[in-house]
């Protein structure tokens, strides 16, 4: 989007997210989308396999076209950075490499359950297909390509209630068994998966000289599009707000700075962050270790820099407020959480915890605290993981937002906005 990013309102903020969670159907998708935002706004792209000559600027580079670091360089840079960070991948249903499944006169697709969907809600949707292909090209090279059908092409059919009486009351999903996608009647023979995807890949890239697919990484996702909605418009509804609402947050405000920014995209934060893109992966201390001349800068770096790790946290829920500590309960529309947990599986500190509560009086924006219920498990995310690989003061905010994992999630648009006010606030400070 174009603009002066300070200047944009709660309402042109939101339609620019709901614009940039659409065309995100996946990791792949959320990372080419941010890097077309920065590009416009000046940034120039970075690749690790070549010689860099870092100077005053604008910088990003991605890894596996799935993970994405920007960076506004500080001078000197041991003023440390002010980084944000998120994550790109949400909890779903991958496509399997021997995906074709005939039977019973249809054609089916087998999947890999990624990360702790909420399976139910899984059910009865219009599904479509997106992901990324590895091309061999007509002149011997290899290309990854993005692709994405925009256009429902399945679902997975509840089984009636007359045929299962106890459902209402006793509903499991058996994973294997029951979450296949139907996808038509069955498929001429000797037309494979692969066929289709070439299909669509010559329907996407009609110019595009390619021999044959490789290989996939492919993703169902609902074709239904995030909205805005609730009597007086107060909440955003659609898929992957469980972390494109955060990497968002982070784009924008990171737009908007001029200087000492970073932002951190990982992918892999659903499966537990532990991988060549993953928050507990090389990735940002690599790029780090890069920028600074040797280990003294980069200590001093560190040590002057924070880290606003933003992902989602659960809102009071009215239905079930049973569920959580109600002193410490987000509600929706009422502020960004910090989240707290002294056993470690959030970073918040007492420090960092003073720095964003300051921050956000000084923009007159509420926050609210979020520490679970002693019964219950805590989630975690990528702020504790980047905190104790690079010994960064960490703080783990999001926000309030429910149905987590849901196909379908909810969140407030007051919360969306006021999150990217206090960042861009952090990223304005010195
Ligand atoms: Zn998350």
């Amino acid at each position: 989007m174009d603009g002066d990013c300070m200047k944009l309102t709660n309402h042109s903020f939101n339609e620019a997210l709901l614009n940039y969670i659409n065309q995100s159907p996946t990791a792949y998708h959320a990372t080419y989308e941010a890097k077309q935002i920065l590009l416009k706004k000046g940034y120039t792209e970075l690749f690790e396999k070549d010689s860099w000559k870092i100077g005053q600027g604008k910088y990003l580079v991605s890894r596996n076209d799935s993970s994405l670091i920007a960076f506004t360089t500080p001078s000197p840079l041991t003023d440390g950075f002010k980084m944000a960070g998120a994550h790109t991948d949400s909890p779903g249903l991958k496509i399997k490499p021997n995906a074709c499944k005939k039977g019973n006169n249809y054609f089916q697709v087998a999947v890999e359950v990624y990360g702790g969907p909420l399976l139910n809600t899984w059910f009865d949707r219009d599904l479509s297909l997106a992901g990324a292909v590895f091309v061999e090209m007509e002149d011997l090279t290899f290309q990854k390509v993005l692709i994405d059908f925009k256009r429902p092409l399945g679902i997975i059919a509840s089984l009636a209630i007359h045929l299962d009486r106890e459902a209402n009351d006793k509903k499991s999903v058996q994973k294997q068994k029951e979450l296949l996608p139907l996808l038509g009647i069955t498929l001429t023979p000797n037309v494979s998966f692969l066929d289709l995807l070439e299909a669509q890949l010559v329907k996407q890239y009609p110019n595009l000289k390619f021999k044959k697919i490789l290989d996939y990484d492919l993703s169902l996702f609902d074709e239904s599009p995030a909205k805005i909605i609730g009597i007086n418009e107060e909440f955003i509804v659609g898929a992957r707000l469980d972390n494109l609402l955060s990497c968002f947050i982070n784009l924008m405000a990171i737009t908007s700075s001029t200087t000492n920014s970073l932002i951190v995209l990982n992918d892999h934060e659903e499966c537990g962050s532990t991988s060549t893109t993953g928050a507990d992966g090389s990735f940002l201390k690599d790029i780090l270790l890069r920028i600074c001349k040797d280990q003294e800068e980069y200590q001093r770096m560190i040590a002057s820099s924070m880290l606003i790790s933003c992902d989602n946290a659960h809102a009071l829920h009215p239905n079930f407020p049973e569920k959580m500590d109600e002193a410490h309960a987000p509600i929706i529309n009422q502020g960004p959480a910090i989240k707290i947990n002294n056993n470690q599986r959030y970073a918040t500190n007492l420090e960092t915890s003073g720095i964003f509560t300051h921050l956000a009086q000084t923009v007159d924006i509420p926050v609210q605290k979020f520490s679970s219920r002693n019964d219950m498990p805590c989630g975690s995310t990528i702020g504790p993981i980047t905190s104790s690989l690079l010994g960064v003061k960490t703080i783990d905010v999001g926000v309030p937002t429910f149905a987590m994992h849901s196909i379908r999630e909810t969140a407030g648009i007051k919360d969306s906005f006021y999150l990217y006010q206090i960042i861009s606030k952090y990223m304005h400070t010195n």
